[in-house]
């Protein structure tokens, strides 16, 4: 089955019993059993719910795994998946990771004896530096946000490989019929799938794949036993969203390109970052990695004071943190994802206060163009 097909076609369909084309939802917490032990494959809604037992399966197809898991936000997919490790390991990560994750390793999980590192992953010799005896992981986000830098997944395989590491890839940004981390060799893939997925604005997810049986069980131990777990409602929402997700993505590549070609016309924006553009970095590697760049876009306009006038103006851009919905969405990294992150890291990382992040929308192009044509002059 091809992908388009996967996501119609895919997983569990429907529902054998009444015929209905859909996955009903099971808003269900326990289930009856037909003796002591002798239950029907579902015991109680943490350990396992039919919907969102439809939804892990989908996904791990999508992602050519083995199994996949639901939760109910992506921090508590990466906070689950943090979990299969010890006191005093040690996880190499990408170092513009998302917000949320880098808050995670350095207010939450240190205080566990988790260690890490940041890393500018796009450097592979940066990566092999900075292992340690103690290092059990590679976190990887390719693109990342907001400078859409990009991480070779065959080297950091290799990598993991060489010294026994676990590859972990947060695949938010390309979203699984993009790109598809573990056919590179990754180990765990794993998404917020409040962004793409879901792809509309309306529900907050994650969700993790593994292509092991060992990881999966370990998996399903922790899933279980922390209980972040996605309600039904939830999970059959974004099933919804995975119906539409290759027609969204091809129409959010096409609206990106569009936009992309504006923004290099334009006398106020320099430095635009995008990976399908050749000049960026990592073009050649995204150009192997993944069939699509995605719908998210950054560029400086010059000034903090610029780029907030830009934001008021804009009609069809949604001022708003997130990304990946059928709305466009226009944000300042510097005073919004990214103000919790030092002033001084944030300089380091090159996300100054003049960078404008746009996630494209299936609006029609040239309304998109026209606004933030009005909004920059
Ligand atoms: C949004 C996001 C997360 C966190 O997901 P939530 O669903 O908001 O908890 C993690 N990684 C990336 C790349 C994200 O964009």
């Amino acid at each position: 089955m091809r992908a388009k097909t996967k996501m119609i076609h895919g997983g569990i369909t429907g529902d054998e019993q009444t015929g209905a084309v859909s996955v009903p939802v099971y808003q269900v917490s326990t289930y009856k059993q037909d003796g002591v032990g002798n239950h029907r494959g579902f015991e109680y809604s943490r350990t396992g719910n039919p919907t969102r037992h439809a939804l892990e399966t989908v996904i791990a197809e999508l992602e050519n795994g083995e199994v996949g898991f639901a939760f109910g936000s992506g921090m508590a997919a990466i906070t689950s998946v943090m979990m299969l490790f010890d006191a005093g390991d040690h996880v190499v990560m990408t170092d513009d990771v998302y917000g949320g994750s880098y808050r995670l390793m350095t207010k939450v999980l240190n205080r566990y004896n988790l260690d890490h590192s940041f890393v500018d992953t796009s450097y592979p010799e940066k990566v092999e530096a900075s292992i340690t005896e103690k290092t059990k992981a590679l976190y990887i986000e390719t693109p990342t946000n907001p400078l859409l830098k990009i991480t070779d997944l065959e080297k950091m395989a290799e990598i993991a490989k060489k010294h026994d590491l676990l590859l972990i890839v947060d695949n938010t940004f390309a979203t699984p019929y993009w790109q598809q981390p573990l056919d590179f060799g990754a180990d765990i893939v794993l998404h917020s799938a409040t962004k793409y997925i879901g792809g509309h604005s309306d529900v907050v997810a994650g969700l993790v794949v593994v292509n092991s049986d060992e990881l999966a069980e370990q998996l399903h131990f922790i899933q279980n036993s922390v209980g972040a777990v996605l309600g039904p409602q939830d999970s059959w929402l974004l099933m919804r969203g995975i119906k539409t997700l290759a027609i969204r993505m091809e129409a959010i590549e096409a609206n990106t390109q569009k936009l992309v070609a504006f923004l290099q016309s334009h006398e106020k924006v320099s430095n635009i970052y995008y990976p399908g553009l050749e000049e960026h970095r990592g073009h050649e590697i995204a150009a192997k990695q993944a069939s699509g760049h995605g719908g998210m876009i950054s560029f400086d306009v010059g000034s903090g004071e610029l780029a907030e006038k830009v934001l008021q103006r804009v009609k069809y851009f949604t001022l708003a943190e997130s990304l990946g919905a059928v709305e466009s969405l226009i944000s300042l990294p510097a005073k919004m994802t990214h103000a919790s992150i030092p002033a001084d890291r944030r300089a380091d990382l090159g996300i100054t206060d003049g960078l404008i992040r746009v996630s494209v929308g299936i609006e029609d192009h040239e309304d998109l163009i026209e606004d933030l044509k009005q909004a920059l002059e």
